[in-house]
């Protein structure tokens, strides 16, 4: 071999040696860019912040044209905890679907991401809102427990983005983290609402009702409205008990719990109060309204047929309490408001006991169960 040979061979592997540098630079950016994301990710506190970084922020920092995120959720319960905490129609870009079917067209067996150009039949339903044109696209697929839970979907106008066959190292571990994330937030959420819930009613719990009711209050204050409050108490459950056992009175309790929620509105409060007594926050709801609630309640359940196993008729009757309370701004503490508001509630169920039980009692007010007529007492 010759000197220039040498010289030009050298040269080949000069230019050789500083394209793999300049690609082990990239991949390191990406590595840096990558792992921040991740970081970031894992820092997140709720379901609804890790759905918004992961449509917003991804598609900023990645630069990309669409980013969406398919969640298959076939019981709603995704669905159920995010509205909790936002407008789900603020969000095109978060699909939910009732079945893997249109992922496992896409991915078959395969758990990789699928990487290529854009074809309109195939990748539409996973930009179904976006009126871009993209080039190219990545589907990342989600899975947990060999189980595919969703996609990230990302598309660009730049058809070299996505390249078929493309290294996907970076992407996989993304999705891989994205996975656990999601997973760890909708089990976090669950046992938040099993926390918050009684288990044989399904209804909230006592301490779910101590915190909303200090939500309310302070908005009560805020917006000069008011609230009434429901303290619901079932006559001689005692003797339910004592003469067909427990099992029946369990069986009283979930459906008298059934029979108030569907009294109410979804934005009603009900809440199982301890034992026998059940408790409902009406928010903005004037006083002759909340007594006409409660007294539907009543005779609801007064004509409610509960037939047992021994083949006898159970007649169950409630008494209930109603009280009112009205917000203005800078007033007492929300604190003092909400213990008022029950306080005043359970004094008119102490009447309504006194009284002869089977009635709602309203502070001064005495609505007597047939004929439906408001007495002064
Ligand atoms: P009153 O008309 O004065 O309200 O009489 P009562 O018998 O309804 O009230 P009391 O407070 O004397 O009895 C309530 C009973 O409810 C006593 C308790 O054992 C029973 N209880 C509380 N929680 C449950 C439950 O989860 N299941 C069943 N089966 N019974 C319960
Ligand atoms: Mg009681
Ligand atoms: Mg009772």
């Amino acid at each position: 071999m010759n000197e220039d040979d040498l010289y030009s061979q050298n040269q080949v592997l000069r230019r050789q040696l500083k394209a793999f540098v300049s690609q082990a630079r990239n991949n390191e950016e990406k590595m840096h860019r990558f792992q921040n994301q991740e970081l970031r990710l894992i820092s997140l506190n709720s379901l609804a912040e890790l759905i918004e970084t992961i449509l917003y922020e991804y598609r900023a920092s990645f630069e990309l044209d669409a980013v969406t995120l398919t969640l298959v959720d076939p019981s709603y319960e995704i669905r159920h905890i995010l509205e909790d905490e936002s407008d789900l129609h603020q969000h095109p870009q978060l699909l939910f679907w009732g079945s893997t079917d249109k992922l496992d067209a896409l991915f078959g067996c395969s758990e990789a991401p699928f990487l290529g150009y854009y074809r309109e039949h195939e990748h539409r339903p996973f930009f179904p809102s976006s009126e871009q044109c993209f080039a190219s696209v990545a589907v990342l697929p989600l899975i947990r427990s060999g189980e595919i839970i969703g996609s990230i979907n990302l598309g660009s106008r730049r058809e070299e983005r996505f390249i078929k066959g493309s290294g996907t190292d970076f992407l996989q571990r993304l999705a891989a983290v994205v996975a656990i994330c999601l997973e760890n937030a909708c089990n976090h959420e669950r046992l938040k609402r099993v926390g918050l819930t009684d288990f044989l009613t399904s209804v909230n719990n006592r301490r779910y009702f101590d915190q909303r009711l200090l939500e309310e209050m302070t908005r009560c204050q805020r917006q000069s409205s008011v609230t009434s409050c429901l303290l619901l108490d079932i006559d001689f459950f005692k003797k339910i008990n004592d003469s067909h056992g427990h099992r029946v009175g369990d069986r009283v309790l979930k459906e008298f719990a059934a029979l108030i929620r569907k009294q109410l509105r979804v934005s009603d409060l009900l809440a199982r109060y301890g034992g026998e007594e059940f408790v409902v926050l009406l928010v903005d709801t004037p006083l002759s309204l909340s007594i006409e609630i409660a007294e539907r309640i009543r005779s609801e359940l007064e004509q409610h047929r509960m037939v047992i196993e021994s083949g006898d008729v159970l007649q169950i009757t409630v008494s209930i309490g109603v009280a009112l309370i009205e917000g203005k701004p800078n007033q007492q503490s929300a604190e003092w408001m909400g213990e008022l508001l029950v306080e005043q509630a359970d004094q008119a169920l102490y009447r309504a006991k006194n009284e002869g039980r089977n009635r709602v009692i309203c502070n001064g007010f005495c609505l007597l169960p047939d004929p439906l007529s408001p007495t002064a007492c």
